[in-house]
């Protein structure tokens, strides 16, 4: 089973893969817009707990 690739804030899927900037590869969230090269690679679970923490910040 591999992991879904989601933003690390918000916990959104649908991220934007921007190559070429200057520091590699860069990731570019748009629900909460996130920019960076960190992304969270994990099951539903983890994704859950990352968008409840979001919704409660
Ligand atoms: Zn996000």
């Amino acid at each position: 089973m591999t992991g879904k690739k989601v933003c690390p804030v918000c916990g959104e899927s649908g991220l934007f893969y921007e190559a070429g900037g200057y520091i590699g590869a860069v990731y570019h969230c748009k629900n909460c817009g996130y920019v960076g090269s960190l992304i969270i690679e994990g099951d539903e679970e983890i994704i859950e707990e990352i968008r409840k923490k979001y919704r409660e910040a």
